[in-house]
């Protein structure tokens, strides 16, 4: 008996061990090797590197939550203040600055987050755990906390917190070498290991965090306890949160849209790690049911403010919604994976949706404002609800026509400096002997591929506002490396994957690719063209993709928009924008017919007005840029 158990034994370690060389087949080219030059995004990295991280610790300080890490420490004595998660809010602002240390080094930068580190260090606890309102002695403060370690751990954020941190310290290992921060994670992690895997254990963190953080600490130590904590941590899941089944057989989109996306991008790390086919299946099967029947044409995800939660299929609401900024921001870091398993495209064109529409729609022009909720309509009706509403919660997060500095509960402004820092990594991609260009925005890159050559790249466009896109290999591949770029469903006819949305007019327009001038014929697979072939230093490549005016209905089951139709161009939604004070904009209509004139074109927008009905609409995300407007992404068609 003993010996079968023995062997049993020996064989789960031999497939585990097995199991542990498997990753994603496509990698991401790290950010440190590419650099944006100009354009949109590289506005916005600007705009989040000298503006949103500055400010963002600015108000960690301000509003005590650094404090509460030396509190925590012993080297100060006042109270904790603020809530029982607030130091993610430290640890998602140092990871989006550990981004910015990778791609533009900042001494000062680095000199700051060293003294957070010693802090932070200081402020854990012996045994290595981590959380300051426990350890400051600030309980009373925020009762949600629990009396004792992890014993409320559904609603405490004990391990979503420290999820965070890891993401953090595996980030600044990567930009710095150094391992202080790295230290901090693993003496948590090895507590957390030595305390929660324990066969029989049923209990889950309330917000999913650490599950998907455990994965990159795995990759990042090598040590494979912490792969196996966050399979066991998910495994967990099946006993309680918003879906209490088996994640395996969590086949719906339930509940909290933030902390859903947060468990599917661990699904699919692990399914992915561990090679499990049914977390494959749920994880096809989720994705499916989000983007098929719970996904808005922004890319926003939670139809419900109450508990921030998806709605039920085909329910999406455009005005009373909730569109969470981190719902955007998770759902594009799991859309990432997913392409990243499979090489397909479809799953870039949800990224590329949702960055450009809700994610951007989450800050300011100058990153220091932001949005919470991204409603897909702002009329009278969002006016009144707001006074009502900034009554009974007067220091609410929650405003529907305007962005605000901060919030108390500040999880969005935080995930949106981490996603724009991070971004350079996104663009493009290795594997399968192929060099995969995801994002089009203009930047120099210097990488090697899997097999160690050098390759350099530059990439020019004025994209997402123009179709033209020149890719320069100033620096070839020797071996023969097939360019995959990506036809982003846009321009094959289909705004969306699924028949969720629709174009009225369905005709694809695949681009026309030139190499060094001349048209070339390609292959089309997995959505990408290919250009399979021996490159030369200096070849060219041009892409010319038409960008045409559409418009778009959704599925006659979203009864929220039946009727109407919005407008796209590119990857751009586009909304219609009155002033405030003027007619309500429910009452504006369009029609397919009507003809649109380019307006106020340059490089951060171009706005296009409807000339029958003298209508202006402009991207969707630079909504309530200028001034507060009524808005909306629907109108009712003739
Ligand atoms: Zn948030």
């Amino acid at each position: 008996m003993k010996k079968t158990v023995l062997f049993a034994l020996v064989a789960i370690l031999a497939s585990c061990s097995q199991k542990q060389s498997q990753d994603y087949p496509i990698q991401g080219v790290s950010l440190s090797h590419v650099r944006f030059t100009d354009g949109l995004f590289a506005e916005r990295e600007r705009v989040v590197r000298e503006n949103t991280i500055p400010f963002a610790f600015r108000k960690c300080e301000e509003t005590g939550r650094i404090a509460n890490f030396a509190r925590a420490a012993g080297l100060d004595t006042t109270k904790f203040t603020g809530l029982r998660y607030d130091d993610s809010d430290v640890f998602k602002v140092m990871e989006a600055a550990s981004y910015s240390l990778s791609t533009r080094y900042d001494a000062a930068l680095d000199q700051y987050m060293d003294s957070l580190i010693a802090l932070v260090g200081a402020a854990q606890e012996p045994d290595g755990y981590l959380y300051t309102i426990r350890t400051s002695g600030g309980l009373d403060v925020d009762p949600k906390a629990g009396p004792e370690r992890w014993n409320d751990i559904a609603t405490s954020h004990e391990l979503y917190n420290v999820g965070h941190m890891y993401e953090a310290a595996v980030a600044h290992y990567y930009a710095t070498g150094k391992t202080a921060f790295l230290d901090i994670a693993k003496r948590n992690a090895d507590l957390i290991y030595n305390t929660f895997l324990i066969p029989g254990r049923k209990i889950a963190s309330g917000h999913e965090e650490i599950e998907l953080a455990l994965v990159k600490l795995y990759r990042a130590t090598g040590d494979r306890r912490y792969l196996d904590l966050s399979h066991f941590l998910l495994e967990c899941r099946g006993y309680c949160g918003d879906d209490p089944k088996p994640v395996a057989q969590q086949y719906e989109a339930l509940g909290h849209a933030v902390r859903g996306v947060y468990r599917f991008m661990a699904i699919v790390d692990n399914a992915v790690l561990y090679g499990d086919k049914a977390y494959r299946t749920a994880t096809d099967s989720l994705w499916n049911d989000v983007t098929g029947r719970k996904m808005y044409l922004t890319g926003g995800l939670g139809s419900y403010r109450e508990k921030e939660r998806f709605g039920e299929a085909y329910f999406l609401p455009d005005e009373e919604t909730h569109c969470e900024t981190c719902a955007g921001v998770g759902s594009c870091m799991w859309n990432y994976r997913l392409f990243c398993l499979t090489g397909e495209s479809r799953y870039f064109d949800i990224f590329e949706r949702t960055l450009y529409n809700n994610v951007l729609h989450g800050i300011s022009d100058d990153g220091m404002k932001f949005f919470y909720a991204n409603v897909l309509q702002c009329s009278p009706y969002t006016f009144d609800w707001e006074k009502e509403w900034a009554k009974i919660r007067p220091k609410s997060r929650l405003r529907r026509s305007h962005r605000l500095p901060w919030f108390e509960t500040c999880c969005c402004p935080t995930n949106l400096a981490r996603i724009f820092l991070s971004l350079p990594g996104y663009v493009y991609a290795l594997g399968n002997n192929s060099l995969y260009v995801n994002l089009f925005t203009s930047g120099q890159s210097a990488f090697e591929t899997a097999a160690g050559e050098s390759v350099e790249l530059r990439c020019e466009t004025a994209y997402p506002y123009d179709g033209d896109v020149r890719l320069t290999l100033e620096k070839a591949p020797l071996k023969a490396t097939a360019l995959r770029i990506r036809i982003p469903g846009w321009a094959q006819g289909h705004p969306v994957p699924g028949t969720l949305y629709t174009y009225l007019d369905a005709e694809p327009s695949l681009p026309v690719i030139f190499v060094n001038g001349e048209v070339v014929n390609y292959a089309t697979e997995k959505g990408y063209a290919v250009l399979d072939r021996k490159w030369k230093d200096g070849d060219v490549v041009d892409v010319r993709f038409e960008m045409p005016l559409r418009f778009v209905k959704a599925d006659d089951r979203v009864e929220a928009v039946k009727g109407r139709i919005a407008v796209e161009r590119g990857p751009i939604v586009y909304c219609a924008v009155l002033p405030e004070n003027e007619k309500d904009i429910r009452t504006c209509t369009i029609s397919p017919e009507d003809h649109f004139e380019e307006q106020n074109q340059d490089s951060a927008s171009v706005s296009l007005m409807d000339t029958d009905r003298h209508l202006m609409f402009i991207p969707y995300f630079r909504h309530a840029q200028e001034g507060i407007t009524q808005m909306s992404v629907w109108l009712t068609a003739l």
